[in-house]
């Protein structure tokens, strides 16, 4: 079969998901470290044998809770997202039109639900 050069180019091939798979999987053990080393500095919580509430590490935990699910949560999701529809097949196609999306744009950032040009409509169109 010959594909043409410039539709290979568009299409995902089963090496470009590889590949993209590979980003989205490196990103996410990114994360999840970061978080994991963040919560290692969380002292342990006392059993019920504590008498005495430490009311100032319970307060930094909660707060460093929100701080991790602000920095990480949605780029978390996208990315949880993106390697759901390499699994379903979907991966590299814009949400918004179906157009497929560049893999220039996709190398830049493999988790994104749209191609440039819708992504660049909706910012210009929430003003
Ligand atoms: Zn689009």
């Amino acid at each position: 079969m010959c594909i043409p050069p410039f539709f290979r180019e568009l299409v995902m091939g089963p090496a470009d998901l590889q590949r993209f798979r590979k980003l989205l999987l490196e990103k996410r053990r990114e994360l999840l470290s970061a978080q994991g080393e963040a919560r290692a500095l969380v002292p342990a919580a006392g059993g019920w044998e504590g008498d005495v509430i430490d009311q100032a590490n319970a307060d930094a935990e909660a707060e460093l809770q929100i701080q991790l699910h602000r920095t990480d949560g949605p780029l978390a999701r996208a990315i949880e997202e993106a390697l759901a529809r390499i699994r379903r097949g979907t991966y590299g196609v814009c949400e918004a039109c179906g157009h497929p999306i560049s893999k220039v744009r996709l190398n830049a950032v493999p988790w994104t639900r749209f191609c440039r040009q819708c992504k660049e409509q909706q910012a210009t169109s929430r003003r």
